[in-house]
């Protein structure tokens, strides 16, 4: 058996490409004279940042910052803990969270209250991907790619069980109902 064959795409190279250069193009126009500090949230999106920033042909700086809200499974334990924390102070920054995908929106609205006590400029989320029919907290994302539908979604930096994050396209496990 092959390594994808148990996945189906949900969204392509092309349309994932397409989204993110017009998320690069809103994100140019806010952001161009402001020296943004762009928060990754590691790992789901490394590969949607790396493709993000080559697109901003301004200054801006690149940190990360680990959450974890999924054991090894495909359910939220509601529960984040911080793991890395970016090496620079957010006080007074203008902070662009990068996300992969909004599920519960758990994850991030911590990450949001998190971030807000520590006094940043402004605070905006940018979301490749969103699931709005999962949505537990409501969550505002300023800067989204595309909606997907409700199933559990790998590639492009995202991983079942840490596998699949190398693959291109985002795909649903098939199984998935
Ligand atoms: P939430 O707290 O919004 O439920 O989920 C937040 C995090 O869970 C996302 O940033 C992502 O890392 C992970 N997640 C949510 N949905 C999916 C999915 O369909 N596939 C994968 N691989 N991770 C997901
Ligand atoms: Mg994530």
């Amino acid at each position: 058996m092959g390594f994808t064959d148990e996945l189906s795409v949900v969204t392509g190279r092309e349309e994932i490409a397409a989204a993110v250069s017009r998320l690069a193009a809103e994100i140019s126009a806010d952001y161009h004279d402001k020296h943004p500090l762009l928060l990754g949230v590691l790992k789901g999106s490394f590969i949607f940042l790396a493709d993000l920033v080559r697109q901003l042909d301004f200054p801006l700086e690149v940190e990360f910052i680990s959450l974890s809200s999924y054991g090894k499974g495909q359910q939220t334990s509601g529960k984040v803990k911080v793991g890395h924390r970016p090496q620079t102070a957010i006080k007074e920054r203008h902070v662009l969270i990068v996300e992969d995908i909004v599920d519960s929106g758990i994850t991030t609205s911590f990450l949001l209250d998190y971030l807000r006590r520590q006094s940043p400029a402004s605070l905006k989320l940018c979301s490749l991907a969103d699931k709005p029919s999962r949505r537990q907290v409501q969550i505002n994302i300023d800067y989204l790619g595309f909606a997907v539908p409700d199933k559990f979604i790998v590639g492009y930096g995202l991983d079942y069980d840490e596998k699949f994050r190398n693959l291109p396209a985002m795909h649903a496990l098939k199984g998935d109902k």
